[in-house]
Formats: C-alpha cells, structure tokens, sequence
C-alpha cells in the first residue's frame, strides 16, 4: 500500500466531505509553475497553491537564502531575542507600504495576522479610555480567515454564523457600498451604529475567497472617507491582493489611499513557507505606550517571525526589487483577457472577469465538481474550481505557453 493509501486512514482534508472525497494526488516535486506527480504526469498549476508562489516554485534565490538561514539558526523565540532577518524585513515592509504604516506585527497565517489587526483596533480605543468600540464592521462576500474571531467577520454563510451562534463573536456584515442603494444603506449602518464601532475591515479590490468578485477603486476611497469622518481604524487586507496578485505591488495603490492597518501573508514568502504580517501605523502603535504593562499588546505566536520565513520573505522582496514582476502580471493580465473571452459565448457561462494576474470564468452552476476537476487534470492542468466558478492565480513568472494551456483547458472542458 502506498504512503497515499496508509496516510489517507489518518488525514483530515480542508473544506472536504472525507466521506466521499477522492484521494488527492500525489505531488512528489514542483518547479517553476509545474507540479510533478508520483506517477510521472506533470500539472501546470493555475493557482500558485493558493496564490502564494509569486516567483513560481523553487525559485533558486529563494531556496538559497532560506538554506543558508536553515544552518545558521532555523528558529528563535522573539520574545526577549531579535535576528536580522525579521528586523530587515520589517524594516523592509515599512519603506514599502505609504508613510504612517511603520510598526510591524508577524505571525504565522493570514487569520492570525487579521486576528491582531482586530486586536490593536479594539485594543488602541480601550488603551485611549474608549469603552464599547469593539466592533468590527465588514462586508457580504468577503473573506478574512477560519479561525473563529475571522469567521465573524467573514460573509455570514460562508462563515456559518448561524450555525455557530453562541461561539462566534458577532459583528456587522453589511453590503459594500458599490452602487446608490448599498451606498446608502451603508452611510444610514455608520450614522447609527458608528459608537459601536473600531475599525472597518475589507480586501481592496476583490474579494478572493469569497468568489473573486471585483469592486472598483472608488469603494475604497468611500470606506477612507467614512472611516476618516467617524474616526475608524480602516483595515485592508491584503493576503490575497498583495505582493502584484492585481497589478500593483498593493491593491490600494490603484484607489490613492492607504489603511490604517494592512494584513499581509501568502506571497509574502513567495509561496515558501507560512508567515504573516501586520502592519500599523504610528499613531496605532502609539496608543499602546504607557508606564502600564496592561497597554501592551498582549500576542505573540510560539514561531512568530520565524528565520526561516522571514529569509524567504526578505529573498521574495529582493525579486520584486530585480525582477519585472509587475510587467509579468500586466502580460498575464493582457493574455487572460485575449484566451478568455471566447469563454463568453459557451454554453453555461455567466461572467468573465479580470484583474491584474486574476483570471475568473463564472458559470451559471458546476453540477458535479469533481468530474470537472478530474476533466482539468486530463487536460494536464491543475485548476481547483470552487462553488460555481473556474479561476486563475498563476505564478507571475509563469510562461506564455504555460498560460495557454490553462487557458486552453478551461476553454476546452467548458466546450465540453
Ligand atoms: N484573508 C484573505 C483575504 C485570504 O484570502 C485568506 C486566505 O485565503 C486569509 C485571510 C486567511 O489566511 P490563512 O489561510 O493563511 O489563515
């Protein structure tokens, strides 16, 4: 019996029903935007494994830096030690990101990383003396983590408020304020409700999770206008948008305005190994300052700021900085518009959309999920539809010819 075979007595698979998922396959190497499988076929992957590999797999840059740190000291607690490596990268992010957002806070996944964001939000108002502002306000759609404090503030269906009330803390989810009617529902929520309220959470520019459904620039500024007039802490999260996934370094660089926390993971190591980040501004941060230990911020992950993480992550920026990661994304924008729209005119399809380096096809329904899955493998391709549609995150450095076999694919199972 295979390793596959022993093992799958004893896994827990995510978001699978494990009484009728099929064994998955089994991946023995990956390089650049291909997977390898243990029985020779090769997958050209369409989702960077979750929009983390940016610089496609194995990049040697990578591999080099985080094989030099696994030598020198693999790990370290922070608390009470610094390394280099995290203090660099900190240091790193904030010269990135817009000018107040200069205190980094690392963890070690996206739900975490958005868990602190809620954290110093509602913790920088008690600090100042302001009871009751402990609600975060967010948006239908959206998604920001499986942990139970970001399930709250997942949309409501998704996240399965219903099912665990009593267990999650509540918050409002609302919709985005897009179009006359949800704008004005959204300015009515904030004029009533606004005392409640610390911090207004969202993912600039699409909300990936939750169906990578697009929303135009002009959402943003209206949710920095609002949060500037109430006096709200105005999260983004980033972990999806970040690091060129929509053409820009940042999401929000295309709307003009910056958060007053920004959440950051995924292709923050260029897809290497898990780390996050939080990243506040001063005035943030100064609200935790006093002579009273009980202002501090009281987190910190076990592997927090893990070396090995941060040296991928200081070698993921290093390729930013020297390679046209931007212009790569902008190709793999024009190509994914070219290859497809002619997914427009097939049977069932109900949307065609773009972004940066994200490739959405939406159809009417998926009926049967897993023959679909197993179509796209046929064609050679890893792509993991999701409810009713069929998407694209590539690696940013993925080839020409790479890109148009996913394409390809997705054309050709649709066409059935
Ligand atoms: N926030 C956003 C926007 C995400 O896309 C995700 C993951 O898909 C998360 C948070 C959660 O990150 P993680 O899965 O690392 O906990």
């Amino acid at each position: 019996m295979s390793w596959l075979e022993t093992g799958w007595r004893h896994v827990w698979l995510p978001y699978a029903q494990m009484q009728t998922a099929p064994l998955p396959l089994p991946a023995m190497r990956t390089e650049g935007s291909r997977i390898f499988l243990e029985d020779g076929r090769v997958l050209i992957d369409g989702i960077a494994s979750w929009w983390t590999a940016a610089h496609g797999y194995n990049h040697p840059h990578i591999i080099g830096a985080v094989a030099a740190q696994l030598e020198r000291m693999p790990h370290v607690m922070f608390g009470g030690l610094g390394h280099e490596p995290a203090y660099q990268l900190a240091t790193r992010l904030a010269a990135l990101l817009p000018g107040a957002l200069n205190r980094v806070f690392f963890t070690d996944s996206g739900s975490v990383a958005v868990e602190v964001a809620i954290k110093i939000a509602v913790q920088a108002r008690l600090n100042r003396g302001e009871r009751g502002r402990t609600k975060v306000l967010a948006f239908t759609g959206g998604y920001h983590g499986d942990t139970l404090g970001t399930m709250a503030i997942c949309d409501p269906e998704e996240g399965m408020h219903a099912m665990f009330t009593g267990l999650l803390p509540e918050h409002p989810v609302i919709p985005l304020p897009r179009e006359a009617a949800s704008i004005a529902g959204f300015e009515a929520f904030l004029e009533r409700e606004h005392q409640s309220l610390a911090a207004i959470i969202v993912e600039p520019l699409v909300q990936g999770a939750g169906g990578m459904v697009l929303h135009p620039s002009e959402v943003l500024r209206r949710l920095r206008q609002a949060a500037d007039h109430y006096g709200l802490t105005l999260i983004f999260d980033e972990i999806f948008t970040g690091f060129g996934r929509t053409g820009t370094m940042f999401a929000f660089e295309q709307a003009g305005v910056a958060p007053d926390i920004i959440t950051l993971s995924k292709a923050l190591t260029g897809g290497t190994s898990p780390l996050a980040a939080t990243i506040a501004t001063d005035e943030l941060f100064d609200a935790f300052l006093s002579d009273s230990p009980m202002t501090a911020l009281m987190h910190g992950p076990t592997f927090m700021a893990n070396p090995l993480g941060c040296a991928a992550a200081n070698a993921s920026l290093d390729l930013f900085e020297t390679e046209p990661r931007l212009a790569q994304a902008a190709a793999i924008s024009a190509q994914l518009a070219r290859e497809l729209a002619p997914c427009r005119g097939l049977p069932g399809v109900k949307d065609v959309r773009m972004l940066g380096a994200i490739g959405v096809v939406e159809l009417e329904r998926i009926e049967n999920p897993a023959a679909l899955r197993q179509a796209l493998v046929r064609q050679g391709v890893w792509i993991r539809p999701f409810r009713n549609i069929l998407y694209l995150t590539p690696a940013l450095t993925i080839a020409a010819d790479e890109l148009s076999a996913l394409t390809g694919a997705i054309r050709a199972v649709l066409a059935g």
